[in-house]
């Protein structure tokens, strides 16, 4: 009997335990979801920036399937420095997709 309630208390304990450890790690994958997509965002504004200034140059067609419309910017990658966004222009990292073509590629990763 008494064995009993001890099973039930380990049990319950490492239940609390268990539930204690996964929200920790649900709110981590939130902190880093959310910390993810801000460099995502800073790093499309900072290549947008870049373009416009014509410190990068980007071949205005998709990559995939050679069309000229609906072009959006592809990022492999995500930096947000200067040099490393310019390195990611040259090394083939950041570029032009149409708008169909860069939906697959989404759905892919
Ligand atoms: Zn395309």
């Amino acid at each position: 009997m008494g064995e009993d309630l001890g099973l039930k208390e380990y049990h319950r304990v490492k239940s609390a335990e268990w539930y204690k450890q996964n929200k920790n790690r649900q709110r981590e994958n939130v902190k880093r979801d959310y910390y993810k997509n801000k460099i995502k965002w800073q790093s499309r504004k900072a290549t947008r920036i870049l373009l416009k200034k014509g410190s990068i140059k980007l071949y205005k067609i998709c990559k995939h399937c050679g069309r000229k419309i609906y072009l959006q910017i592809h990022h492999e990658i995500y930096p947000i420095k200067k040099q490393e966004i310019i390195q990611a222009v040259n090394e083939g990292k950041i570029y032009f997709l149409c708008k169909k073509c860069h939906y697959e590629k989404r759905k892919v990763f």
